[in-house]
């Protein structure tokens, strides 16, 4: 499938040219040509690098690029018109990943798009170990962050465990003992209630907040996470 980029540009002139040159060599394109526009297309669309000009109407290419790094980590290639020193800081401050100074010349940029495509492939190959994810909730276990659709779900270390342990298991019933052993550990003395308690406290952080259930109850067995999809 090809790869698809947005272009945010208001100069129809370099808009088109650039389009004509992407699509030439084999790229999807979507153009935008105002701020506004790029960040409502970036945020709907399922995109593999923009191309964003700075000097934008309606938004700036920097604000739009901040914007853009509140959801996503899209490489980001800046288009600035002057050879500034301070707006290539802003850009890369803002979280682009490249810039490019106009007048460009097509080649320099085809590279340096090609190259950022290469690194995204990378990053996804080397992150992907570290993410669990089922439907729209993720667990980063490098960061021992959790998300559901982009937004931090905040858990306390024991029930980050249980997920963690629940997400790994996914589609296997796990008794309350299986549960003991691997989230608190051979040693623990106690009532084995105390899952039914943690698995409460996930309900009511992800399940029921988002109106999506992953933990199901088996009667008189255990729990079993389960995703929609
Ligand atoms: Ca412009």
């Amino acid at each position: 499938m090809a790869e698809k980029i947005l272009v945010v540009e208001d100069e129809s002139k370099i808009a088109r040219f650039l389009e004509l040159e992407l699509k030439h060599e084999g790229y999807e394109v979507e153009i935008a040509y105002d701020g506004r526009d790029g960040l409502e297309r970036a945020q709907e669309g399922e995109f593999d690098l923009i191309i964003l000009d700075l000097m934008l109407p309606l938004m700036s290419g920097i604000e739009v690029c901040r914007r853009i790094r509140k959801f996503s980590n899209i490489p980001i290639i800046m288009l600035t018109a002057k050879d500034d020193i301070s707006d290539k800081v802003t850009g890369l401050d803002s979280g682009a990943d490249d810039y490019i100074t106009k007048p460009f010349a097509i080649e320099e940029l085809l590279a340096r798009i090609r190259a950022a495509l290469k690194r995204k492939t990378i990053a996804i190959k080397e992150a992907q170990p570290e993410l669990i994810t089922a439907g729209k909730l993720t667990l980063n276990k490098l960061q021992h962050k959790v998300t559901y659709d982009g937004e931090e779900v905040f858990l306390s270390k024991k029930e980050y465990d249980l997920l963690l342990y629940l997400m790994e298991n996914k589609g296997i019933v796990l008794d309350r003992e299986k549960l003991i052993e691997n989230v608190w550990g051979y040693d623990f003395i106690g009532d084995t209630n105390v899952t039914d308690v943690y698995i409460r406290y996930l309900r009511s952080k992800i399940d029921q907040k988002y109106g999506d259930p992953f933990i199901k109850t088996i009667r008189g067995v255990g729990y079993i996470f389960e995703s929609q999809e």
